[in-house]
């Protein structure tokens, strides 16, 4: 398989717009890295830069130590899987999957051993003489993954392959694609909107925004230890919630203050607040909605950092409950246990577990900690 390497990749469209800006990455054999960001912030663009089906503006694409700038698609040694993966309607599995084999004039009984090599990983093998209309939403997305397969290239690129199918088949798909990359030990960049897919299948996720790389990191780190304020609200659903608070001196460490509330901060992070000179200015807070606590034993446990609200909405997902409200004009949602007694128009007390709470800087929107 393979290694990539992309530095200071631009991509500028001929009507001047810059859809990808000074991107750096070094992919390493066999990762399975994830583009996710809002519509429009270059995740396409760069998989058809890496693909060769976007000229790249400046910058350089390596693969395998080669520069790849100039060479041709078809010279790249990479499969792409697209969402509208268009299959041959008037080709059977079989022979769509041999398709592109049969174009570059592989022999006969090589792509047979290939097909029916992929058709095996795939599941596919009862289906080789279908039509593609006498097949599943989930069936086809296969199949358009068989001709990927078929090639053996150094990298794949699938660009929402899942984006087409319902609900149940992408969570099926997706554990089949896991599993894909494990047993073909495949070099892969997809693009996703799906938070769960990017969370899920990624070794390490790159989020982008207006064509800028936010943050490159495996999953938990970026739920964790997000790097600023875009990407603390772009991962992770229900999203972070934000609050902005005053920084105030409490002996030598420091509270956060808004509305008619003040936390306290543990040690460490109240002196990064001191150290950094934020006391007296204000910040972003952060906290992720199952970071905050209705139970008596939290609420005891976190007595320096309660906060009390209306109860504006509330859900039930099952084992859990969100329940919506309002602190500092802020919208702010809690995912508490399902034995809640709390219910819309409610007010209750709600703890926050301080050592989960992120600090942004108001102007940067860096964190601060
Ligand atoms: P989505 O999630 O909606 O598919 P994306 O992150 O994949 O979005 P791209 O398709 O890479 O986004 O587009 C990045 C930006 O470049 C967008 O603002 C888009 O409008 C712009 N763009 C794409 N193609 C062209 C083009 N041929 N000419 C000019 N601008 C373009």
């Amino acid at each position: 398989m393979a290694s990539l390497s992309l530095k200071n990749i631009c991509k500028v469209y001929p009507n001047g717009f810059e859809a990808v800006k000074d991107f750096n990455l070094e992919v390493e054999d066999k990762e399975f890295i994830i583009f996710v960001g809002p519509s429009g912030c270059g995740k396409s663009t760069t998989l058809r830069m890496i693909a060769g089906l976007e000229e790249i503006s400046s910058g350089e694409l390596i693969i395998d130590g080669k520069l790849m700038n100039d060479v041709e698609p078809k010279d790249r040694d990479i499969a792409m899987v697209f969402q509208n993966y268009a299959l041959y309607p008037h080709m059977t599995v079989f022979d769509n999957m041999a398709f592109g084999l049969k174009l570059r004039k592989v022999p006969k009984d090589e792509i047979k051993a290939k097909v029916e090599e992929a058709a095996r990983i795939l599941d596919l093998e009862k289906l080789l003489d279908r039509k593609p209309k006498a097949l599943s939403g989930g069936q086809r997305q296969r199949v358009a993954m068989g001709r990927a397969i078929v090639r053996n290239p150094k990298v794949f690129l699938m660009d929402e392959p899942l984006s087409n199918l319902d609900a149940k088949l992408r969570v099926q798909m997706r554990s089949e694609i896991s599993s894909l990359h494990n047993r073909l030990g495949a070099t892969i960049i997809y693009v996703t909107h799906d938070q769960t897919e990017a969370m899920t299948l990624g070794t390490r996720i790159v989020v982008l925004k207006d064509g800028v790389i936010m943050q490159v990191d495996s999953p938990q780190k970026l739920y964790n230890e997000p790097n600023n304020l875009f990407v603390a609200g772009f991962i992770g659903s229900p999203q972070m919630n934000f609050v902005d608070a005053e920084v105030v001196a409490e002996g030598s460490g420091a509270a956060l203050k808004f509305a008619d509330f003040k936390v306290t901060l543990p040690s460490e992070k109240a002196k990064k607040l001191v150290d950094g000179g934020y006391v007296g200015k204000t910040v972003v807070m952060g906290i992720r909605p199952e970071d905050i606590y209705d139970d008596a034993d939290s609420l005891e446990k976190f007595s320096e950092s309660i906060v009390s609200s209306e109860v504006t909405g509330y859900e039930l997902l099952g084992a859990e409950v969100l329940l919506y409200y309002t602190i500092a004009g802020a919208n702010m949602t809690a995912r508490v246990n399902s034995d809640t007694p709390a219910r819309y128009g409610d007010q209750v007390k709600l703890a926050l577990d301080v050592s989960k709470i992120h600090v942004f800087d108001k102007e940067t929107e860096q964190t601060i900690t």
